[in-house]
């Protein structure tokens, strides 16, 4: 239930076990008993039965009988990750996270969740707790500074416990605003205030089943039990590839981790040089990744320096004081044998969703054609799999401006055109947004 323990630090599990002798059995499981059996591990306070169900019940709603496909295009693997309710990956721990929300506070009070947003964590969170007990969920987002069709996602969300709030200022005022709010301790324990933000241990470990499930579904078409893969994904706030890194701790067979970013290569330049230097946000067509300090690299850190607290402190130190740090490493050894990292630019981007259109007649997202561009070098007898994590039609636009036409479409994105919205405008003031919040949590 809690982000972030009370030091500030961030929570991980104490034991990582080794699952690989249990491979072969999981091969034949279904998505949902994969998952219940891989997260079964990590969660010893809640009953088997009611951990069966809440997992039941978090991807009973996905459009997809695999839950996860991968489809082959070309030389690649796709793991489409958007068959949700709100057509991003980040559904497939949201999705979980809000029930189980709801379950934990069957026995407590109501819960008050706070989201700041630049998109698809926004519309992923509102879309968690929709029609769940006991929870409200207020999200902010910078107002006029979000894509058309996100906001539509989340303001035609009109349930009374669902309140979007549009900022007056950029998206780190509404990270600001919030950070305020959870700084008051005080005032976040009256309401109960709590957040679904990336930190959350629960979403890496629901993110996790997915790669066990594509690893699955392509050893099974092109080796045996044991061979390695090599996946390749867009990287923003390092989520996602923290519950890969995590999946190949416990077994899962990798050869490569391919971290693939958009012009924000803060951790490209780390897994390439040993260097971490903090720049300025540029704006890409792909938003979700627009992101240069990743929150839960910290939690990289701390295997990467093998349980050494004090040395992730020390390292977290000196980029707090000077924003740049090169850890010590031979020049000519990597940083860690498994990643690998490309940058990818806005015209690889857009050329990639066109030749990915030419060749193979299927549509990336700006995303996922990040993390295809990276993987192409990579081509050759270890099968590579690309996570795809978004639905194209969500970035209508660059389809349009990589391929001259308007090819992204959505019908439930589509009927959001006409739908009812709602949303509350407010200054970027901690007053107003406190004030808010006590007339509504
Ligand atoms: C959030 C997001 C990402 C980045 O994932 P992280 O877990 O933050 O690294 C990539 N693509 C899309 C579409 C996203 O919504």
């Amino acid at each position: 239930m809690t982000g972030q323990a009370e030091d500030g630090g961030l929570f991980l599990p104490a034991e990582i076990m080794n699952v690989k002798d249990q491979l072969a059995t999981w091969q034949q499981l279904s998505y949902t008993d994969l998952a219940f059996t891989i997260m079964h591990l990590f969660i010893d306070d809640i009953p088997s039965g009611d951990l069966q169900h809440l997992i039941a019940s978090s991807y009973s709603g996905f459009t997809h009988p695999e839950v996860a496909p991968t489809k082959a295009v070309g030389d690649l693997h796709i793991l489409e990750l958007f068959h949700g309710p709100t057509l991003a990956f980040k559904d497939y721990a949201l999705q979980f996270l809000g029930n189980t929300f709801e379950y934990v506070l069957q026995q407590e009070e109501s819960l008050n969740i706070l989201v700041a947003t630049s998109g698809d964590t926004g519309v992923a969170a509102i879309h968690g707790v929709l029609g769940r007990n006991g929870i409200k969920v207020f999200v902010m987002h910078p107002r006029n500074k979000i894509a058309h069709l996100q906001y539509m996602q989340m303001a035609t969300v009109i349930d009374a416990n669902i309140h979007n709030i549009a900022i007056n200022g950029t998206f780190d005022d509404c990270q600001r605003l919030m950070k305020a709010v959870f700084a008051d301790l005080q005032f976040k324990q009256t309401y109960n205030i709590g957040t679904m933000n990336s930190i959350n241990w629960a979403r890496i470990l629901a993110q996790m089943v997915y790669y066990f499930y594509a690893y699955f579904r392509v050893i099974e078409s092109s080796g045996k039990i044991g061979a390695p893969v090599i996946f390749s994904v867009p990287t923003g706030n390092f989520g996602n590839i923290l519950s890969v890194y995590l999946a190949h701790l416990m077994g899962l067979p990798v050869a490569k981790l391919i971290l693939a970013t958009n012009d924000n290569d803060i951790l490209t330049e780390f897994f390439n040089h040993g260097k971490y230097t903090r720049g300025t946000v540029h704006h890409t067509p792909a938003p979700a990744m627009d992101i240069q300090v990743a929150s839960n690299f910290e939690r990289y850190m701390y295997y990467f320096y093998k349980g050494d607290s004090q040395a992730v402190r020390q390292f977290y130190d000196k980029f707090d004081r000077s924003g740049c740090v090169q850890i010590d490493k031979h020049s000519s050894s990597p940083v860690d044998p498994l990643f690998v990292s490309h940058s990818i630019n806005t015209e690889k981007i857009h050329s990639t969703i066109r030749s990915t259109w030419e060749k193979h007649g299927y549509l990336l997202d700006p995303h996922t054609a990040i993390g295809v561009e990276a993987a192409k070098n990579y081509i050759g007898n270890v099968p590579v799999i690309c996570l795809s994590t978004a639905h194209p039609a969500k970035f209508p636009q660059v389809i349009d401006a990589a391929i001259g036409q308007d090819l992204a479409r959505h019908p439930q994105l589509q009927a959001l055109e006409q739908a009812k919205h709602k949303c509350t405008e407010l200054p970027a003031d901690i007053d107003a947004v406190m004030d808010f919040l006590r007339q509504h949590a």
